[in-house]
C-alpha cells in the first residue's frame, strides 16, 4: 500500500516536472514565429566585409547563406564568423586585415568549414519547440532557421531568447511546476565553475581569443579586485564593424565597453539563493542571453545562460543529460 502511494507520489512529481517539456512538445516552431520580422539573406559570393556591414545596417545578428549554383541555403553567417575572421587574420593596428577586405563568404567558408558545421542546421515550421531546443543545444548554435519544406523559404530565425519569451508569455496557461520556487544553485542550473572572465585592462584581441578558445558567448569584465564591472558579449563585437575600428584590436576592454552602443544599463546579475522563477522573469524582461551570478561583494561566481535554463527546464525533465559541457 505504502509502496503504491510512493509510486503515485513519484509519478505526480514527474508530471509536475514535465510541465514545460509538455508545453514545448505541444507547440510548434510556427507558433513561436512573430507576425512580422526582418530577414536578410546573403549570396555566398558577397564579400565578407560587405556582409557584416549589411548586418549592422539592418540591425541584425545573423543571416542565412544562399548558394545560387546549388539553388539552396548552405549555412549561416553570424557574429561568431566575424570574430573568427578577426581573430585569425589580425596582426597589428598598422596592418590592414587583407582577408576581411578581399574574402568572399564562399572563400572564407572554404577555410573555416574544415573546423566547423558543414551543413545548414534548420527546422521545419511543423516541428515542435522541443525539437528546436534540442537542435540548438545539441549543435551548440544560437540561430536556427525555420524553413518551409514546400517553398524552401526561410520563415524566421529562431533563438533561445524567442523560445523562452514565448514560454514566458503563453506558459501562464499551464500551472507552474514546483521546481521554479527553488534556488537556482540548488537546482544546479547554470555554470558555477571555471567561469571565463576578462580583466578591464585586457585588449579586445584577448577577448576575441577567449571567445574562440573557450567558445563562450560572453565575458564578464572584472576590475583589479575581481569585481564585475561590465559584460562583453559576442554581439558587442559587431560594434567594431559599425565603428570601423576592427583594425585596432589592441584597444582595452574598458575603452571597447565605453565606445559600444548598448541597450542594457550596467550588468544584469543574479544571486545563488534567488529562485528560478525570479531569474526567468529577470532574464526575459532584460532581453539578454545570460545573467552573471555574483556574491554580495560582486565577485563572479557563475553564469546563468538561456541555454542552461532551457536545458534545466525542458531537456532535463525529458531525461536528457546536459548537452552543454
Ligand atoms: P552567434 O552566437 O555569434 O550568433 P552561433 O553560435 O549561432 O553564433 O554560431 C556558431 C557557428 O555556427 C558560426 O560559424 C555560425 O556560422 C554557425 N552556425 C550558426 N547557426 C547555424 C546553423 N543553423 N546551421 C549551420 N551553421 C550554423
Ligand atoms: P544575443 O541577442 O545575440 O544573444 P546578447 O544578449 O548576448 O545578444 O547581447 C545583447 C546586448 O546585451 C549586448 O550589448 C550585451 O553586452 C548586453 N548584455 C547581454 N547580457 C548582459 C548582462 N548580463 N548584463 C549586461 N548586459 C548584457
Ligand atoms: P551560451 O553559449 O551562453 O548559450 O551557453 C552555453 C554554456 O556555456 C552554458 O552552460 C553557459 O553557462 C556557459 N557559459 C556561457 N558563458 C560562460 C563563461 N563566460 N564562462 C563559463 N561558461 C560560460
Amino acid at each position: 500500500m505504502d509502496a503504491c502511494r510512493g509510486t503515485r507520489g513519484a509519478s505526480l512529481r514527474e508530471q509536475d516536472d514535465a510541465v514545460y517539456l509538455n508545453f514545448m512538445k505541444t507547440h510548434t516552431c510556427y507558433d513561436a514565429i512573430p507576425t512580422s520580422c526582418k530577414l536578410v539573406v546573403f549570396d555566398i559570393k558577397l564579400q565578407v566585409k560587405k556582409a557584416f556591414f549589411a548586418l549592422v545596417a539592418n540591425g541584425l545578428r545573423a543571416a542565412p547563406l544562399w548558394d545560387s549554383k546549388q539553388q539552396r541555403f548552405v549555412g549561416m553567417l553570424t557574429i561568431t564568423d566575424f570574430i573568427n575572421i578577426l581573430h585569425r587574420y589580425y596582426k597589428s593596428p598598422l596592418v590592414q586585415i587583407y582577408e576581411l577586405e578581399n574574402h568572399r563568404i564562399e572563400t572564407w567558408r572554404d577555410v573555416y568549414l574544415q573546423y566547423s558545421n558543414h551543413f545548414l542546421i534548420s527546422v521545419s515550421p511543423k516541428a515542435s519547440l522541443f525539437d528546436a531546443i534540442y537542435s540548438l543545444l545539441k549543435n551548440k548554435i544560437h540561430r536556427l532557421p525555420v524553413i518551409d519544406p514546400e517553398s524552401g523559404n526561410v520563415l524566421h530565425i529562431l533563438t533561445h531568447k524567442r523560445i523562452l519569451k514565448f514560454l514566458h508569455i503563453f506558459g501562464c496557461t499551464v500551472p507552474k511546476p514546483q521546481f521554479v520556487h527553488k534556488p537556482i544553485q540548488e537546482l544546479g542550473i547554470g555554470t558555477f565553475r571555471n567561469v571565463a572572465t576578462i580583466a578591464h585592462t585586457a585588449s579586445v584581441y584577448d577577448a576575441l581569443a577567449m571567445f574562440v578558445e573557450r567558445r563562450v558567448s560572453a565575458l564578464p569584465v572584472v576590475d583589479d579586485q575581481g569585481k564585475v564591472v561590465a559584460l562583453y558579449s559576442r554581439f558587442d563585437v559587431i560594434n567594431l564593424a559599425a565603428q570601423k575600428s576592427y583594425n585596432d584590436l589592441d584597444m582595452s576592454m574598458q575603452e571597447a565597453v565605453r565606445r559600444r552602443s548598448c541597450f542594457v544599463e550596467g550588468v544584469m546579475k543574479c544571486y545563488a539563493d534567488e529562485t528560478l522563477d525570479v531569474i526567468v522573469d529577470r532574464i526575459v524582461k532584460a532581453e539578454v542571453h545570460r545573467l552573471v551570478l555574483v556574491d554580495r561583494g560582486d565577485m563572479v561566481r557563475g553564469i546563468i545562460s538561456l541555454s542552461d535554463l532551457l536545458q534545466g527546464m525542458v531537456l532535463a525533465p525529458a531525461g536528457i543529460d546536459s548537452l552543454l559541457s
